[in-house]
């Protein structure tokens, strides 16, 4: 069974399609937080983002790249906010891929990515050391 945005790319369910390709789709939400808040997704449904693999990603990329300009021109924007929800924890509900692309206004009362988090942490140097070890082991 797809995912709601999967019946959307088979044409199951209406969308304000703005950009298809052989891999990608981009569409207006059906819940804007701006005018012109856009879904960037790869055609085939992956759940995160590591489960993409590397050329649907570089397309990913690829059609990111060209809708956040015309985004932005098409609702006269000062500036966009691009972001993943990546997983459930992160406020992810449709486990399919998508990029949010937000149009954002000088004084729109909105805040920054930082404006996410929770408590943030406090680490020491000792603690930020040890987290970089463990991110660069992997990567
Ligand atoms: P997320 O919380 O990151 O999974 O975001 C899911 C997004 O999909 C929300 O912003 C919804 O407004 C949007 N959405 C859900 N159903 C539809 C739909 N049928 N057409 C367009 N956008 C949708």
């Amino acid at each position: 069974m797809s995912t709601i945005f999967g019946q959307i790319v088979d044409g199951e369910i209406p969308a304000r399609v703005v950009y298809e390709d052989e891999t990608t789709f981009a569409f207006l939400d059906a819940n804007p937080l701006a005018p012109g808040h856009t879904l960037v997704i790869p055609k085939d449904e992956y759940e995160r983002l590591n489960d993409v693999p590397e050329d649907v990603a570089a397309d990913l990329y690829a059609t990111i790249h060209r809708v956040i300009p015309a985004v932005e021109e098409a609702v006269d924007a000062d500036a966009t906010t691009v972001a993943f929800n990546n997983g459930e924890a992160a406020g992810q509900e449709v486990p399919h891929v998508h990029c949010h692309v937000v149009p954002r206004f000088e004084g729109d009362g909105g805040g920054p990515i930082h404006a996410i988090a929770g408590e943030t942490p406090d680490l020491d140097d000792d603690e930020l050391d040890e987290i970089a070890d463990e991110i660069a082991d992997r990567t």
